[in-house]
């Protein structure tokens, strides 16, 4: 009932992205996968190692050992050691002085979030001028959808007066946006809200504060501290750098948006003697190059702790495996803070539901790279593993539970996505139209749009099913809307 209360109010619109985005041939991180191949574990043969040395000296098997396998040069990996950028020779600054090599991790780490030189961290890298389109850019439903569920799950939680609303990874602020501005009259529900963006990239945050239509109060009460406060439903606002920052002892609603496929992942590589892990090194020639551990890394407990969590049959047929310690740490962080404080989190991203093979891409300019070309110069993400979540999160309380994931389709359909575009549709121009139903297609549609009609180029290809949800709740507000 409330969905349907929601969807009726307002149909007025963000703006109708009616120049370069709905419309627009820029890709989707998770449509850029499936354009390569089906599936993860095809994704980057080029990856892949055989380590002839060793081949028949030892059974295989997932026991974890040494491998000194042979190297591997990229093919297409070029850049003059000459023009090295800065991140680049800070990357080989850091392989020359550890005396080796650095996982896979580590490199994914310092090319994204490196407090210089960082991917995220000196500009905006979304929409038609940047890397890569998210959901919340590419139509304003989706953060609105995101707003419906997160009133809902307030109700459930009997609405409560002061609740952390915490986005992790916030982007350009485009899903907390369009969040505040559809939520903005019901009155209750946005005056119980503190806003938390969790973002590490100082430029993102400032334009979070623009985007937010922020307002910094004047300091002029003595040792209180200054507040910022979104005009767009009159709520405070705050940033951190991590989620451990965000105040506790009162409920939370955490939103997830494509945050966790941005976390580091170690990749494994089943050799002669076991799983290794791959680690980037720097050649004679001074090119990166991957390699395999010669000895048994730390991430290898994380391994093995992923590996408990599946069925032998499906640890067995892959060659490779990926696992993100960051993503199971993060989410015991989420499932211990509902689990003590109250409340409910929400994870969207694109990834399966079970053990992750070979998934991690670099994308710049909305076009696949090599992950170890011209580092810092394209977005590098992985596939997130959603049933490592759910173990990850149902280890730490008895008193959470984890629901879903379903598909963005299902989750955005049962919230009332349907509604919600023909209320909008009946108060716009022709052009206004075309937009809305190319984005509707986008976020809830499988493959190419059927009723396109502008150059094949350009054809919208739905996100719905490549995108999953997952909720992680305090038990006590019973099951999470649309999971019921
Ligand atoms: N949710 C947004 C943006 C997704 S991109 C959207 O859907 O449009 C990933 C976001 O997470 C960026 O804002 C990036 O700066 C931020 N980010 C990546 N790693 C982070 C980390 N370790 N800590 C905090 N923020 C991070």
């Amino acid at each position: 009932m409330l969905t349907r209360h929601l969807l009726k109010q307002a149909s007025t619109c963000r703006h109708f992205l009616l120049n370069s985005k709905t419309s627009s041939p820029f890709l989707t991180k998770s449509i850029l996968f499936s354009s390569s191949s089906s599936s993860p574990e095809s994704q980057s043969p080029a990856n892949t190692f055989v380590d002839d040395k060793v081949k028949d000296q030892y059974p295989t098997g997932t026991s974890i050992s040494i491998d000194r396998s042979a190297l591997y040069n990229l093919p297409e990996h070029s850049h003059e050691p000459t023009s090295d950028s800065e991140l680049v020779k800070h990357l080989k600054g850091i392989i020359k002085f550890r005396g080796g090599p650095i996982s896979v991790a580590e490199y994914m780490e310092e090319v994204l979030t490196n407090p210089k030189f960082g991917f995220y961290i000196s500009r905006d890298v979304f929409g038609a001028e940047g890397d890569f389109i998210t959901s919340p850019e590419v139509s304003q439903m989706f953060g609105e959808m995101v707003g419906v569920w997160a009133m809902c799950l307030w109700e459930q939680m009997g609405r409560p007066k002061q609740v952390n609303l915490v986005e992790l990874g916030p982007g350009r602020g485009t899903l907390m946006a369009d969040l505040l501005r559809s939520a903005s009259k019901f009155k209750s529900f946005t005056e119980s809200l503190h806003v938390h963006m969790v973002e590490c990239s100082p430029t993102l945050q400032k334009l979070q504060h623009h985007n937010l239509k922020c307002f910094d109060e004047d300091d002029n009460s003595d040792g209180v501290e200054k507040r910022t406060v979104s005009m767009l439903a009159g709520t405070p606002v705050s940033w951190h750098a991590l989620l451990e920052q965000v105040p506790s002892g009162m409920p939370s609603i955490i939103i997830a948006h494509e945050f966790y496929d941005a976390l580091p992942v170690h990749q494994f590589q089943r050799a002669s003697r076991g799983w290794c892990e791959k680690m980037v090194d720097v050649s004679e020639d001074s090119m990166f190059r991957f390699v395999l551990s010669p000895q048994p890394t730390p991430a290898t407990l994380y391994l093995m702790r992923r590996c408990k969590w599946a069925a032998p049959e499906e640890i067995e047929k892959l060659g490779q495996i990926e696992v993100c310690p960051k993503a199971m740490d993060l989410t015991r962080t989420i499932a211990d803070r509902i689990s003590c404080d109250g409340g409910g989190a929400l994870i969207i991203d694109y990834g399966l539901n079970g053990v992750v093979s070979d998934s991690l891409q670099a994308i710049r300019k909305h076009k696949f790279i090599n992950i170890l070309d011209n580092p810092g110069s394209a977005d590098l993400s992985a596939y997130v593993d959603f049933a490592s979540i759910r173990h990850s999160a149902e280890e730490v309380s008895e008193d959470i539970s984890v629901h879903g994931p379903m598909t963005q389709s299902q989750f955005l359909g049962a919230l009332g996505i349907n509604f919600r575009v023909e209320a909008l549709l009946q108060n716009c121009t022709d052009e206004q139209a075309d937009s809305l139903r190319t984005g509707y297609w986008r976020l809830v549609g499988e493959g190419e749009a059927p009723f396109w009609e502008g150059p094949d180029e350009q054809v919208p290809i739905g996100m719905g099913t490549r995108y999953l949800a997952m909720a992680i709740v305090n038990k006590k507000q019973g099951v999470p809307v649309p999971f019921q």
